[in-house]
C-alpha cells in the first residue's frame, strides 16, 4: 500500500469514526458539518435552495420567468376556482427541498424541521409584519392519517411560524372531515374533486371578517389549500392568504 492510499483509507476510517462521534454531518449530503439548529442541512447543501423572488403570478405565487410589467395570472389560476386571495411559497419546490419534505413527513425525520421552518419564516415573517393578521391556520390532516403520522406537519411549521411572528394558531375550527387519497398521482381536474368536500368548519365557529393564514408544506395547484379556503370563507373569513416552504412548478 503507497502512503497516500494508506492516508487516505485512514481519512476515510477516521471520517466514519468522526461521524460517530460527532454526528453534526449534513443529513443529506453526509460529506460536510451541519448541526441541529441548522436541521443537519450544510451551507453547500442550501446552496441549491431557490427562494422564490418576482416576478410571479399574482394570485398563486407560481414563478415566471423572464420581464412582466403588467399584472400577471398563470394558466393554473385561470382554470382552478381558486378561494384564497393569493398564495406565496418561500422556495422552488426543487429535488433537494423535496426530498427533505419528503422525509420529514413519511420518514419521521423530525431533525430536518429547523431547515423547513426556517426558509418559510424568512421569506413570509417580513411579509406578514406589513399587515394585521388575526390568525394562522395550519392546513389539517384527517383524525386517521394524524394517527398514523403521529404528527401534522402543517401545523408543526405553522407552530413555528406563530413563534416568530406572534400571530396566534388555531388548530380547532378547520377540521378535514373526509380521509381522501393522496393527491400526487391525480390530474388538476381529479385533484380539485379529491378534496372539494373534504374540510369543515367546527359547528358554531364564527370567522367573520378575520384574516387568516393558512399554512402548508407545498402548494402545488393549490387544489387542497382552496378547498381550506372556501371553509374559511364561508364561515365569515374576509382574507384568507396561503403561505407554504415550498411551490411545486
Ligand atoms: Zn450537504
Ligand atoms: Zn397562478
Amino acid at each position: 500500500m503507497t502512503p497516500t492510499a494508506r492516508q487516505s483509507g485512514l481519512k476515510s476510517w477516521l471520517d466514519a469514526g468522526l461521524r460517530f462521534f460527532y454526528p453534526d454531518a449534513c443529513q443529506l449530503c453526509y460529506s460536510e458539518p451541519a448541526t441541529a439548529s441548522e436541521g443537519y442541512v450544510g451551507a453547500r447543501c442550501w446552496q441549491s435552495v431557490r427562494f422564490i423572488k418576482p416576478p410571479f403570478c399574482e394570485c398563486c405565487g407560481l414563478p415566471h420567468e423572464g420581464e412582466i410589467t403588467t399584472r400577471f395570472e398563470c394558466a393554473n389560476c385561470r382554470e382552478m376556482d381558486l378561494h384564497f386571495q393569493s398564495a406565496r411559497a418561500a422556495v422552488v419546490a426543487g429535488q433537494l427541498v423535496l426530498e427533505v419534505i419528503h422525509r420529514y413527513k413519511y420518514q419521521r425525520a423530525l431533525w430536518f424541521e429547523p431547515f423547513l421552518a426556517d426558509l418559510l419564516v424568512r421569506a413570509a415573517r417580513p411579509a406578514l409584519a406589513k399587515e394585521h393578521w388575526d390568525m394562522i391556520v395550519p392546513v389539517p390532516l384527517h383524525p386517521l392519517k394524524k394517527r398514523e403520522r403521529e404528527f401534522n406537519q402543517a401545523e408543526r411549521l405553522a407552530t413555528r411560524l406563530g413563534e416568530a411572528t406572534e400571530v396566534p394558531v388555531n388548530t380547532r375550527e378547520l377540521r378535514r372531515v373526509e380521509p381522501t387519497r393522496t393527491q400526487t398521482l391525480l390530474t388538476r381536474e381529479q385533484r380539485a374533486a379529491n378534496v372539494r368536500h373534504a374540510f369543515a368548519i367546527r359547528a358554531g365557529c364564527q370567522l367573520q371578517g378575520r384574516r387568516v393564514i393558512l399554512v402548508d408544506d407545498v402548494l402545488t395547484t393549490g387544489a387542497t389549500t382552496s378547498a381550506c379556503a372556501r371553509a374559511l370563507r364561508n364561515a365569515g373569513a374576509r382574507e384568507v392568504k396561503v403561505w407554504t416552504v415550498a411551490r411545486g412548478l
